[in-house]
């Protein structure tokens, strides 16, 4: 494994909740991040069919372009009744010709389980891969994940995406509706990052 020794960390991401949380999860580090908007680096397609070959993708496109260490975040909702949909193309699901419709993507998930009469709770998971890649083409891979189920009417007005309809196990408020440190004290990002700081940033 391969650990973190610089001060520059590019962020391949140019989603702005994404970029958030990474730059809150990583501030302790004393690392400076710079999100891949910011250096305009372009945004590569995402052509693989897993959270990790995306990653990689992400990852190595902005380390490349950037001669920095970059780290990209693939993550997505898999819900069980929905064989694991919206998956890799959870952020898909949401876009409309004038941009990204998280409200009207939630209320697609919905009700796909209700034209299959799904049971409930209707368990799902958010998945988060992790890549963090030097420009000279290593790389190291992270899996997180949180499980839960789907909750409708949704709930919340905080966090982003799918935040407002995924209520972790042992909870009682969603995503949405939670205190932002709590929420990154248990998500599916916070598991991927406990590895990611474990395997690089440990003991800098
Ligand atoms: P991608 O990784 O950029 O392909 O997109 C992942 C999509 O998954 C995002 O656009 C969000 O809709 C959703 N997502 C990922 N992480 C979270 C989260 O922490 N809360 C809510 N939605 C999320």
């Amino acid at each position: 494994m391969r650990h973190f020794e610089g001060k520059e960390l590019v962020i391949a991401s140019h989603n702005a909740g994404k970029i958030r949380e990474i730059g809150q999860l990583l501030a302790p580090f004393g690392v400076s991040v710079k999100s891949a908007g910011e250096l305009g680096l372009a945004e590569p397609e995402e052509t693989e069919d897993s959270f990790a070959g995306n990653a990689r993708i992400k990852a190595h496109a902005a380390a490349r372009a950037s001669g920095l260490p970059a780290l990209s975040d693939d993550s997505g909702l898999s819900v069980d009744a929905l064989n694991g949909s919206p998956g890799v193309y959870t952020a898909d699901w949401a876009e409309t010709p004038n941009g990204r419709d998280f409200k009207m993507a939630m209320k697609k998930v919905w009700d796909n389980c209700e034209k299959i009469a799904a049971p409930e709770p209707r368990t799902a998971r958010f998945h988060c891969v992790l890549c963090l890649a030097w420009p000279d083409g290593h790389d190291e891979i992270f899996d997180g994940r949180v499980e839960g189920h789907l909750v409708w009417p949704l709930r919340g007005e905080h966090g982003f995406g799918f935040d407002p309809m995924f209520q972790p196990v042992g909870e009682t408020e969603t995503f949405g509706e939670m205190d932002p440190e709590r929420k990154h004290g248990m998500s599916h990002r916070a598991d991927a990052f406990a590895k990611l700081v474990d395997g690089c940033f440990a003991g800098s």
